[in-house]
């Protein structure tokens, strides 16, 4: 255990050693002065507050430290730096309007301060489902009239089908909160944004810090009836999105379903009803992305890099780091990959046992290099069930342990575990070697001790 508080302690120092770059921009106590506030005087930030939401991603530190690298907001003048309590304070940050706010290139730095609802109305009060419904949608008659055994086994289409699609550009234009370039979004302590998504999207130079997500419902699931052998339910909304977008951040956040886990969700059609879709999903064609130190908990699809086996627009892209983050309970997506080339090391897995598919999934011209990770299993999970091939060819597996259940720690060879059970084989060897990694890579024996403590919101000293 001296070992493990000897990391801890290196990585707070790392945290709280870090520069200000741009403390030049914000003498203490002026820049929060001087920001205009239609309610009432803003909230203090603490040295290390205004500290932390001035930092930069370090150098070398994965995929998003290349290029020009990642430093988010950290240049924004005193008059933009913000601290919001409302979606409506969250958006007049963000640059004023949510339609127009991915455009908004303004460096900024928004801090959240308690919990922050995309279901809020103008004036605050929580709107449901029925206030963003067309008029001509019900669940009711979605499902009296999708029914396989009245329609068949063919896509929705007609006139409720066309009111669930306009009722979900409703939701959109409420719960989905889009951010520009050169932005931080960092929470202060016990910061929560629920039942919104956090759309990253034809923007570069992101950084999202410190904040715990949750429920990005769907008020109108779409039926999809060749989905599987049996059809499924799916949703639109993920908590974070980053799509067409570069050099992104994203840092000690918590990823959950909170109260509403699909656990609790009705099953229509004899599939549950999917109200959520991914924690985290990184798709067409984004890139440079650095995901560390997040914590996921207990969800079903988790992340998904590359949406399209299309081969085209994604090739060369979709490179992603993932480092020291816990996946906790999830069931699938941790992460599914394709085209990219992605670094997955000293992470945690706490693999549950009912529900669970898969750990990585290996797509289409994928080149995943995961090394130094370390997989506790639930009872009825095998090592050879961590990996999943869809249709991808190789990957590489360095330095991985599992934790069977009831059983010891030991070294495991992810690919030759898969290779004995399935068939066609993965090769073990994608094709590349990471360089851009920041601090010590930690044995696999560690990483729960130390990952399982420091992982999610909340552990930065905000
Ligand atoms: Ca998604
Ligand atoms: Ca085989």
């Amino acid at each position: 255990m001296r070992r493990v508080a000897a990391y801890a302690a290196l990585i707070t120092l790392t945290l709280t050693a870090a520069p200000a770059p741009a403390a030049a921009h914000a003498p203490a106590g002026t820049d929060l002065a001087a920001r205009p506030s239609p309610t009432s005087a803003p909230p203090a930030l603490s040295p290390l507050a205004r500290q932390l939401g001035r930092q930069t991603l370090p150098a070398g530190d994965g995929w998003a430290s290349a290029g020009p690298g990642t430093t988010g907001g950290s240049t924004a003048s005193a008059d933009q730096v913000h601290v919001v309590t409302t979606r409506a304070e969250l958006i007049t940050a963000l640059g004023g309007d949510n339609a127009t706010n991915a455009g908004n290139a303004t460096p900024k730095i928004v801090y959240v301060k308690g919990t922050i609802d995309g279901f809020e109305g103008p004036d605050g009060t929580l709107l449901n489902c029925t206030d963003l419904a067309d008029p001509g949608y019900s669940l009711e008659a979605y499902l009296a009239a999708y029914d396989p055994g009245v329609w068949g086994r063919v896509a929705p289409s007609g006139p409720i089908e066309s009111a669930r699609v306009r009722s979900v550009t409703n939701q959109t234009r409420h719960t989905q909160i889009n951010v520009g370039a050169n932005t931080t979004i960092i929470g202060l302590r016990g910061a929560r944004l629920t039942g919104l998504t956090l759309m990253i999207d034809r923007v570069s130079n992101v950084i999202v810090r410190n904040i715990t997500f949750d429920d990005a419902r769907d008020c109108f699931p779409a039926w999809s009836p060749t989905d599987g052998e049996t059809g499924n339910w799916n949703s639109q909304y993920d908590l974070v999105s980053v799509r067409r977008s570069e050099n992104v951040w994203i840092e000690h956040n918590t990823f959950t379903d909170g109260d509403n886990p699909d656990s609790a969700q009705p099953v229509h059609f004899g599939r549950p009803y999917q109200v959520h879709d991914g924690a985290l999903d990184i798709t067409h064609t984004a890139s440079l992305v650095t995901v560390a130190w997040n914590r996921f908990d207990g969800r079903d699809k988790v992340m998904l890099i590359g949406s399209s086996n299309t081969v085209g627009p994604d090739l060369g892209r979709l490179n992603v780091t993932l480092h020291h983050n816990l996946f906790d309970g999830s069931l699938q997506r941790l992460p599914r990959v394709r085209f990219g080339q992605v670094d997955i090391y000293n992470n945690a897995y706490r693999i549950a046992g009912a529900g669970f598919e898969y750990a990585i999934g290996v797509g289409v011209q994928s080149a995943v290099f995961a090394q130094n990770n370390h997989f506790t299993l639930g009872a009825g999970i095998a090592a050879a069930d961590l990996l999943y091939d869809w249709s991808g060819t190789a990957i590489t597996t360095r330095g991985n342990w599992v934790t069977p259940a009831g059983g010891l720690p030991r070294p495991v060879d992810l690919v030759a575990a898969y290779n004995a059970v399935h068939d066609p084989d993965l090769s073990p060897d994608a094709g590349w070697t990471p360089t851009l990694r920041h601090g010590p890579v930690l044995p696999a024996a560690l990483v729960p001790l130390v990952v399982g403590p420091l992982a999610g919101a909340d552990r930065l000293p905000l």
